[in-house]
């Protein structure tokens, strides 16, 4: 009659066995010897119905197992041989292999990754910062007060439940990467110098141009002696290095309650020398994004001393960017998920 002892060494048995085979005739004996009418474990289990309840309880579920598991290990081994067989027949070393699908960057990532490296090299760390946000890192921080006109050039996204609460609280997603600026600068001292690339969100409609999301890149730098000059300097190093070109920048008044004076730039087109093509609509320029000095009141707002530090900040579409570098026409393309728009993009 089977015990445990005996169960464990007909399992040690077959396995020492089974990794000796080479041949689909062998294996088939291995199955009578184990499996057959007469084999080792259809007599252990045959034996199962002599034993007292108590021991068959333990043996039965064993002597059980180890057939499923003989069975398992006899078709695994049938199927090795099987393909082991047809390899030595049919290998043919001048086909050509299968092509791997390797993944690779969405473009946005590759701009961003672009743009993250040149920052780092001109001394700009990253910075990130929430997508939730409270209506007052949004707003109120930057200088727009709950009443303020300016807040409408924001198409804002509430979140659910949200007007119920205190106003300074309310949540929505960023319309800007602006409050980032502002939780860096509560916990950072000047000087200053950081990018804050992420996505923004507003509610509007979309069209070849427009998107509800899209990426957004922030920069500020504060010191001591930081004027418009240094600000020029930045953007135009910048966009140089990004488009591989010398590109001049062009400023004019705007207005952004953050900033005072308020600016919007735009930049040489790097596809023209700007005599006018079609990226730039034949204007010569192209529109990059707003700018300016840092508002006083913002630099209060976070416990900065407006009278000794002073900084730029400037902010433009990393979506336009990479639109402008691959002349891509659409900027719903980057956010559709068609694999045949982002398959283009292999580097
Ligand atoms: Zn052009």
């Amino acid at each position: 009659m089977a015990n445990q002892e005996e169960i464990k060494k007909v399992e040690l048995q077959f396995n020492q066995e089974i990794e000796k085979i080479g041949q689909e005739s062998d294996l088939e004996q291995l199955r009578i010897k184990y499996l057959g009418r007469k084999g080792l474990l259809t007599m252990m289990l045959r034996s199962l119905k002599d034993m007292p309840l108590e021991q068959r309880k333990v043996i039965g579920p064993m002597a059980n197992k180890l057939k499923e598991t003989f069975e398992h290990h006899l078709q695994i081994k049938k199927e090795e041989l099987k393909a082991g067989g047809e390899i030595k027949q049919s290998i043919d070393v001048t086909r050509p292999g299968k092509k791997i699908n390797l993944g690779h960057l969405h473009p946005l990532s590759i701009v961003l990754r672009q743009v993250v490296d040149i920052f780092n090299g001109l001394g700009f760390a990253v910075a990130e910062g929430p997508e939730i946000e409270t209506e007052y890192y949004n707003f109120d921080a930057l200088n727009l007060p709950a009443e303020h006109p300016a807040r409408d050039m924001w198409n804002t996204i509430w979140l659910d439940g949200s007007k119920s609460q205190n106003q300074k609280e309310r949540l929505l997603l960023r319309t800007h990467t602006s409050p980032v600026q502002i939780r860096y600068m509560q916990s950072h001292k000047p000087p200053v110098r950081i990018i804050s690339p992420g996505q923004v969100f507003r509610f509007e409609a979309t069209d070849q141009t427009h998107h509800f999301q899209f990426w957004q890149l922030e920069g500020l730098m504060i010191d001591e002696d930081i004027n418009l000059g240094h600000l020029r300097y930045i953007i135009e190093a910048f966009l140089s290095r990004f488009f591989g070109r010398k590109i001049q920048s062009r400023f004019e008044p705007s207005f952004f309650p953050f900033v005072e004076p308020g600016l919007q730039f735009s930049i040489s087109c790097p596809f023209c020398k700007s005599k006018g093509c079609s990226s730039c609509q034949k204007l010569g320029w192209l529109e990059m994004g707003g700018a300016g000095m840092v508002h006083p009141q913002v630099l209060r707002n976070v416990g900065y001393d407006p009278k000794k530090f002073q900084g730029f900040a400037f902010g433009l579409g990393l979506d336009r960017l990479a639109m402008h570098k691959y002349h891509i026409p659409d900027i719903r393309l980057f956010y559709n998920g068609d694999l045949r728009f982002i398959r283009q993009f292999k580097l």
